[in-house]
């Protein structure tokens, strides 16, 4: 997809978000993207039922609330360079609610290797998903995907009506936080991190990468955040090319998107894909995610 077009389809999807989020903007999964930088604030996106209670969370105003710039970086892995064997890492957020059995049943009857970004929240009420995960190791790479669901910004901000982390101890405890659940759970210590909603600033990845992980990016946005409809998320997924890494959802049972997704992967294995895990290739990536 050219840079246009993705312009084009990320507005399309914004639009659909700005609806959405006028009606819960908490439960918006990740970056059904905006184009400019996040909003005014949105008292009512702070401290509803959804919001997990934070710890250093600094106060908001538009008098004192600086905007930080936000990267969302691309992610790339070694192409195949073989005609008909594309290489695509397929990625899923697991942000919060329940396991999308439509996808996950498809990976693994199909036997379809994939990463699984996990919060300590999503692993706290999905111990069943979880146990399909552990009990498959040859499919599922699990990484850290955050403790609570917060952007890992560490200045105050708010993206897609989500207030960010707001300061480095506040990233730190984000992502030690997911890091811990997942040790507690069982999981394999992490090795990349994907932050909530994917954008960040370049002192929080600095930070993070200080800490010892890898910034997972994306090359494909396959779901538009879980927002878009079946046909359309089939499309984007099944373009993806070679050295693509395709983000998407795999916490939404009742979109549409995940229809499309579980499509896609039959798809793309028709077409003789060749599906990697991240630990398992030579990555690029920008904004500072790598040497
Ligand atoms: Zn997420």
């Amino acid at each position: 997809m050219n840079r246009l077009s993705l312009a084009a389809a990320l507005f399309g999807a914004s639009i659909s978000l700005a609806s959405a989020a006028a009606v819960k903007p908490v439960a918006t999964d990740v970056f059904p993207p905006a184009p400019e930088a996040p909003a005014a604030p949105a008292p009512a996106a702070i401290g509803t039922p959804n919001t997990p209670a934070l710890a250093p969370k600094p106060a908001l105003s538009p008098k004192t609330a600086v905007s930080p710039k936000l990267v969302e970086p691309h992610l790339h892995i070694l192409r195949s360079g073989i005609k008909g064997q594309a290489r695509v890492a397929l990625t899923f957020d697991a942000c919060m609610g329940k396991a999308d059995e439509r996808i996950l049943s498809v990976l693994v009857s199909e036997r379809i290797p994939a990463t699984i970004f996990v919060t300590a929240r999503w692993l706290k009420y999905n111990p069943q998903a979880l146990q399909v995960f552990l009990a498959n190791p040859d499919l599922f790479e699990l990484e850290n995907h955050g403790k609570n669901h917060i952007p890992a910004v560490d200045k105050p901000a708010l993206i897609y009506g989500i207030a960010a982390a707001g300061s480095p101890e506040a990233v730190h405890q984000e992502v030690q936080g997911g890091a811990d659940a997942m040790l507690a759970a069982g999981i394999t210590a992490p090795h990349w991190f994907r932050g909530s909603t994917a954008k960040y600033d370049l002192s929080a990845i600095a930070q993070i990468r200080a800490m010892g992980y890898r910034i997972a990016g994306y090359s494909l946005n396959g779901d538009g955040g879980s927002l878009l409809g079946a046909a359309v998320t089939e499309k984007r997924i099944s373009g993806a090319r070679d050295g693509d890494v395709v983000i998407s959802h795999i916490n939404q049972p009742t979109h549409a998107a995940g229809e499309g997704v579980a499509k896609a992967i039959l798809d793309l294995k028709s077409k003789g894909t060749q599906f990697v895990r991240l630990q398992h290739v030579e990555d690029t990536g920008d904004d500072q995610t790598t040497e």
